[in-house]
């Protein structure tokens, strides 16, 4: 249980690690992104431009956002040749630094998204769903830390915000990557902002520190309901979390336990049947909000 957050020092910090700006193609200038997710009461924010040539490969500079109080993290959404459906990569990359060279027209994405590795990023394989990203593709993403598992924009564009099917899939053939919520808001026709977001498990709220915990898989993701605790005990996963219709743990192929019921603030469940393969805890309110977990390794 190495990798989960609830016995770790420090607080949850709440962020949004996807969103767009004038600066692409958002809908509000970047000053204007931060202080509306600072007004939601977000803790830190990463503004992730499309790093293409139209728009100058922008890596927008939001140190000046920074106060005691809130932070961001430089970022951008990275592009490149090409997936087996024809379409171009999007890959996010949150802790870049500013002068992250721009790529030649022919890096791939899975070549550019190692550079940002490299470079110091979070890097995460965004929105799978909505492109319809194979597995082939996502096999090729060496680098990856994570899997985009919901995307708010997706999700009320056109109903392609869950990615988790391929993110278990990718789990079960061995791949060790955290899973994230996150808004990939662009502030424009509809409302994209604000639906799905990580809880970062940090001892300061600062831009290194909250980096080094989505590397090292300390957060959970929300909808809304809020992950207290979740700890082996006795051969028993105990979750603790706010009021919940229903908690899951899912594992390999269609393994599965769960409890129902009103108004649950916790459940014991089984954890023998999952060794072997990673699983994983899904809590769903009555509303139908779900908070997420991120693959637990029993290992
Ligand atoms: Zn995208
Ligand atoms: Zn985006």
């Amino acid at each position: 249980m190495q990798n989960l957050p609830f016995d770790k020092p420090g607080r949850f910090f709440k962020g949004n690690l996807h969103t767009h700006s004038t600066r692409s193609d958002g809908g509000l200038s970047p000053g204007e992104v931060v202080a509306a997710y600072r007004a939601r009461g977000y803790d830190f924010l990463s503004l992730t431009d499309h790093f293409l040539e139209k728009y100058d490969f922008p890596i927008v500079d939001t140190t000046a956002y920074r106060e005691d109080q809130f932070t961001t993290i430089l970022g951008a959404e990275l592009h490149g040749p090409t997936l087996e459906n024809g379409d171009p990569w999007h890959i996010l990359a949150v802790g870049l630094p500013l002068d992250f060279p721009p790529p030649a027209p022919d890096e791939t994405g899975p070549a550019i998204a190692s550079r940002a590795a490299a470079a110091g990023a979070f890097v995460g394989i965004a929105h799978p769903a909505w492109y319809s990203l194979s597995l082939d593709d996502a096999l090729t993403l060496a680098d990856a830390h994570a899997v985009e598992i919901y995307n708010t924009g997706c999700d009320r564009e056109i109903d392609r915000g869950d990615s988790w099917h391929l993110t278990d899939v990718l789990l079960g053939r061995g791949k060790r990557l955290f899973a994230y919520a996150t808004d990939d808001a662009h502030f424009g026709e509809r409302p994209d902002a604000f639906g799905g977001w990580v809880q970062v498990r940090a001892e300061r709220l600062d831009p290194g520190d909250i980096l080094a915990a989505l590397k090292a898989g300390h957060f959970y993701s929300s909808q809304g309901p809020e992950l207290r605790d979740i700890r082996a005990t006795g051969g028993e996963l105990h979750v603790a979390c706010s009021p919940a219709a229903a908690i899951h743990l899912t594992g390999r192929g269609s393994l599965r336990r769960s409890q129902h019921g009103d108004a649950l603030e916790g459940a014991i469940l089984p954890l023998a049947p999952f060794r072997g393969g990673p699983c994983r805890v899904t809590v769903i309110d009555s509303a139908g909000k779900r908070a997420w977990s991120n693959p637990i390794w029993l290992d």
